[in-house]
């Protein structure tokens, strides 16, 4: 298996041995973008000193800026249901937990969809636990489809990335098939005696076939994938590590690693306790973690929820995060039942802000907050889509397209406040394109945005 448990913890040994003259050299090597081994790696985990730590940060940033800019990509999850056979300790969904599950019907998940599109989202992650009689493969697909074709006002969903348990080839063609941007799934542990210990004697205890799902998504044609850990089952250095090096195997097998990779942190949930996690990860080391990602996987996405408070999601910004969700509810019908405040959820929530309270935030933060999905709907994705990130080509899409949909997102949703703030803004960054036709096709797409033409994309 490419996960060698020993080899990893090796690595970490010798890593302690460090000199503060070896981090360094590491971090000279990531200033070069001389791409990163796993001792390297592994030694760069090891960061305590308080002036490498900030030019770490300094490093990570300056990435973040080169290749992302300052777009931040702006999505929200859909949980559609919370049938679960699985016994992940960490999970409120998990099935010893007694509540009253429930599914939506197609009906509900539409009167969801038009609340998402009535904040403005484009672009979804859609969740739901693992129970193969109560929502099997062709719940998904029929909840897909539901997803795509409601729309309201202007609003429609444009991406849907898809969150579910590991399957078969045969059910991820399906899922391909079914126009999905990004197959999301998250290891949640690297370290195997930890994942047998937190998903006791259910289908999700299968550490080996949970671990090549992407190997099985890939062979079904899906090249987009999207991987995760969540910290604070394990030592997240092990995690670090473990995270890379399956990256590194997708890479040498299918000539892709992953799209994206998501950073969620264990939070208390309802049936939960923390107090039986020893590896629970405290605010510095996340960020750092953060950070030494951002240096190793420069052109992978990364993606924060809103388990993190707004502080916390601020900071990692800074030197990391390229997605974020924002008005999350991570309940099933939660959107609707939000108001009642009675939903129960996953996981709860820290930042629980309106996706126009974040938006006017980013942009005050100077950010540009974005709503692109044209990738996946030009047909670049998998190593069409990291050829063009790594030639840097990709920000002559990225840039306009961001500009683009904010200034479509503030004429449909925002007060008159934004709208301003938005225009000018689109307006400023516009003038600094230096390619002239990139240029004018966002200048010009203020006005046809204005005169009722929507969804404009390069
Ligand atoms: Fe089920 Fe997923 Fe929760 Fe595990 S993490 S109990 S698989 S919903
Ligand atoms: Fe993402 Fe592609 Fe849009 Fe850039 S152009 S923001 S990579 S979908």
């Amino acid at each position: 298996m490419f996960i060698n448990k020993d080899y990893i913890e090796r690595l970490l040994e010798e890593s302690k041995k460090a000199t503060k003259e070896q981090i360094q050299e590491v971090l000279e090597k990531a200033k070069r973008k001389d791409g990163l081994k796993h001792r390297d790696i592994a030694i760069l985990l090891q960061i305590e000193d308080k002036e490498q730590i900030k030019e770490m940060y300094e490093i990570a940033g300056k990435i973040k800026k080169d290749i992302y800019g300052k777009r931040i990509v702006m999505f929200a999850p859909l949980y559609v249901s919370d049938y679960c056979v699985n016994n992940c300790v960490y999970c409120g969904y998990h099935r010893c937990n007694s509540f009253k599950r429930r599914k939506l019907t197609q009906e509900e998940v539409a009167q969801e969809v038009r609340i998402l599109e009535k904040m403005g989202h484009k672009r979804l992650a859609l969740e739901l636990g693992e129970d193969p009689v109560n929502a099997p493969i062709e719940y998904v697909l029929e909840t897909l489809k539901t997803i795509y074709s409601t729309q309201r006002d202007n609003g429609e969903i444009r991406r849907v990335n898809v969150n579910i348990a590991a399957t078969t080839v045969e059910e991820y063609k399906m899922l391909k098939e079914a126009g999905i941007g990004t197959y999301i799934l998250f290891q949640e542990t690297y370290h195997e005696p930890t994942y047998e210990k937190v998903h006791p004697n259910c289908l999700k205890s299968n550490y080996e076939y949970h671990l090549t799902a992407f190997d099985r998504a890939m062979e079904g044609g899906i090249d987009d994938v999207g991987a995760g850990v969540l910290f604070g089952l394990s030592d997240p250095k092990f995690e670090v590590l473990g995270l890379m090096i399956h990256n590194e195997h997708l890479e040498e097998k299918y000539g892709v690693g992953f799209h994206t990779i998501s950073v969620p942190r264990l939070r208390p949930a309802e049936g939960v306790s923390l107090e039986n996690f020893p590896h629970l990860v405290d605010d510095e080391t996340f960020k750092k973690i953060v950070a030494i990602i951002r240096i190793a996987v420069p052109f992978t996405g990364m993606i924060i929820s809103t388990r993190e408070d707004a502080e916390m999601r601020r900071d990692l910004l800074k030197h990391g995060i390229s997605q974020m969700s924002a008005g999350s509810s991570t309940g099933v019908g939660g959107y609707k039942e939000r108001e009642e405040e009675k939903e129960i959820t996953q996981f709860k929530l820290s930042d629980e802000r309106s996706p126009l309270e974040i938006l006017k935030e980013l942009i005050d933060d100077g950010y540009i907050p974005s709503y692109c999905t044209a990738c996946y709907r030009r047909g670049r994705t998998g190593d069409r889509f990291m050829e063009l990130a790594k030639s840097g080509e990709i920000q002559y899409c990225c840039e306009p397209n961001a500009l683009s949909t904010l200034m479509e997102y503030a004429l449909d949703y925002g007060d008159d406040e934004f709208k301003k703030k938005a225009e000018a803004l689109v307006r400023r960054e516009a003038e600094k394109i230096n390619k002239k036709e990139t240029r004018d096709f966002v200048i010009r797409n203020i006005d046809r945005l204005k005169n009722g033409e929507r969804d404009l994309y390069i």
